[in-house]
């Protein structure tokens, strides 16, 4: 099967400085000048009143955990604890995601690798940072204050 290479397209999309501010450890969200609305991920238009013109700011990253599950199958970078099964990337861990609310209502989802998943609980405070995996991909991890 041939699979086709998106890493160019993406590169030239309107929202591209999204991926590269997020390598250098800043999570962006986008403003509209006209009217003011914040959108996080980013947007390049704004769907409210139409406007293309957008203002990039960065998000502080602290707030409350709205939800969360637990994925038995994690995508292979997110496999940083040592496989159960000998010669297998197999990883029956659970690897928890969850979705935390910032300023202005605005909502990061991410990775919680630190918290023991037993711990975790909706409305307990995290911080949304920016972390690049050990096969150089960069996700957002939420972690504690
Ligand atoms: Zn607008």
């Amino acid at each position: 099967m041939d699979f086709k290479n998106f890493a160019l397209s993406i590169s030239q999309t309107k929202v591209a400085r999204f991926a590269k501010e997020l390598a250098e450890g800043k999570i962006m969200a986008t403003l509209c000048k006209k009217c003011g609305k914040k959108y996080y991920p980013p947007r390049a238009d704004c769907s409210d009143c139409m406007s293309s013109e957008m203002e990039w700011k960065p998000i502080g990253g602290e707030g409350k955990l709205v939800t969360f599950t637990k994925i038995y199958v994690p995508p292979e970078h997110f496999a940083i604890r040592q496989p159960l099964m000998p010669f297998s990337s197999v990883q029956f861990e659970p690897c928890p995601i969850g979705i935390l609310e910032v300023e202005d209502g605005l909502r990061i989802m991410g990775w919680i690798p630190k918290i023991d998943v037993k711990k975790i609980r909706v409305g307990m405070k995290l911080k949304a940072s920016p972390q690049i995996l050990l096969d150089g991909k960069v996700t957002i991890i939420l972690e504690t204050l």
